[in-house]
């Protein structure tokens, strides 16, 4: 394989927010400490080397980046406070742009004019859409309350019209997400490999990504158990609330007030504590800023932060709203609530710090499936 050295890597690096990575002088501490570094799969310090050298193509193929969860360890115990954990960091976000074939995803990255313009957008039509479009249709808001006493939330919020909708945005990211896994797959798996691996083991291996989608057991392994349980929460209160309004719309928003201990209560209660623990640990450190990983914060890190809280934050005023009767109030959170929520699962998750959740897994497959690559 000819091997191409580009040095103006480093300026487009440190776009991504990469800092001070010549301090690093290679005593491969930080490699020896990393709980998730293992053999054939050695990082931080070899991906520290690849960016020196300006070895983009070896760069970009790699799956190293996507095994680290940040634990900080190695930015702990660097003699040159070179920081590898946010060397890392940074990778994942110029990877993240690299897989993305829109061109979005670097713009966004790397222009916060440009992420809060697509943000305010968005926001701006939804807005549109509850003010202009639903009433336009027929739909409008009224004081009227339900025999419960509750808010009639499908007044201006018809439920088939936002159960359309849903589908269809779930639709355009699974479509840009999917696309972009595939050029990971090229990527890391394809271009220029002396190596191959049958599509038997690509079946049989398939387990690996849901369980590790679903239990993240590699982050599990970092020292700090605590940001494990909080990422974990964090991640299945998100997941359970994109399933229950995406898929079971219907059975999640309804007229009807339920008593506490109905599923559609305690699932969304579940999730809004999970959210709101994972999204605390975050806010704090990152306001604290005394643990190492979250020393350094990117526009996007706060951005996720804010726009899930504020997602969250809605969700609840919502629901407090509407089972007590109060129209007026559910109408206005219900529009900043959408308002919120839209860009964030349009700009976040496919292009930003939320695309992690789809190729944080894929890449544990991936880096499984090499470990069964056998010559051409
Ligand atoms: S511990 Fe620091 S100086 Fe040593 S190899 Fe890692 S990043 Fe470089
Ligand atoms: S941050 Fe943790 S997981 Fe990532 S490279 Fe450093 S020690 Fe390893």
């Amino acid at each position: 394989m000819s091997v191409r050295v580009q040095p103006e890597l480093r300026n487009q690096l440190i776009q991504f927010g990469i800092g001070d990575w010549n301090a690093c002088y290679h005593c491969g501490t930080c490699t020896a400490i990393c709980p998730l570094s293992e053999e054939g799969f050695l990082f931080p310090r070899k991906k520290i080397r690849l960016m020196q050298m300006g070895l983009k193509d070896q760069l970009e193929s790699s799956v190293e980046p996507w095994l680290c969860y940040y634990c900080g360890d190695c930015s702990k115990t660097c003699p040159r406070d070179a920081n590898p954990g946010e060397l890392m960091m940074s990778l994942r976000r110029y990877l993240t742009s690299k897989y993305d074939w829109t061109g979005l995803s670097k713009k966004f990255y790397t222009s916060e004019v440009w992420e809060l313009a697509f943000i305010l957008l968005f926001a701006a039509l939804v807005v549109i859409a509850f003010l202009v479009i639903l009433p336009s249709m027929g739909y409008h808001f009224t004081k009227e309350l339900t025999a419960d006493g509750g808010v009639k939330v499908n007044s201006f919020a018809p439920i088939h019209i936002v159960e359309i909708f849903d589908w269809t945005m779930a639709g355009v990211v699974a479509t840009l997400l999917i696309s972009n896994i595939l050029r990971m797959y090229y990527q890391i798996i394809w271009k220029k490999s002396k190596t191959k691996v049958s599509l038997w083991v690509h079946i049989r291996e398939f387990w690996l990504l849901i369980f590790n989608f679903a239990v993240q057991p590699k982050f599990s392994k970092c020292d700090d158990k605590r940001y494990w349980l909080s990422h974990w929460l964090l991640m299945s209160g998100y997941t359970i609330m994109f399933i229950v309004i995406v898929v079971y719309l219907p059975w999640f928003q309804t007229e009807k007030i339920y008593p506490v201990w109905h599923p559609q209560r305690l699932l969304g209660y579940y999730a809004t504590i999970g959210l709101l623990f994972g999204l605390g640990v975050a806010i704090i450190g990152r306001l604290v800023r005394k643990d190492v990983k979250f020393q350094f914060s990117h526009v996007s890190d706060w951005l996720f932060v804010i726009m899930l809280t504020l997602t969250a934050t809605t969700g609840i005023l919502i629901h407090v709203f509407r089972i007590n009767g109060m129209p007026v109030a559910t109408f206005i959170s219900y529009i900043a609530h959408m308002a919120v929520l839209v860009p964030m699962i349009l700009i976040e998750v496919p292009f930003s710090k939320w695309s992690h959740l789809a190729y944080r897994p894929f890449a544990v497959y991936f880096a499984q499936l090499k470990k069964y690559a056998v010559p051409k």
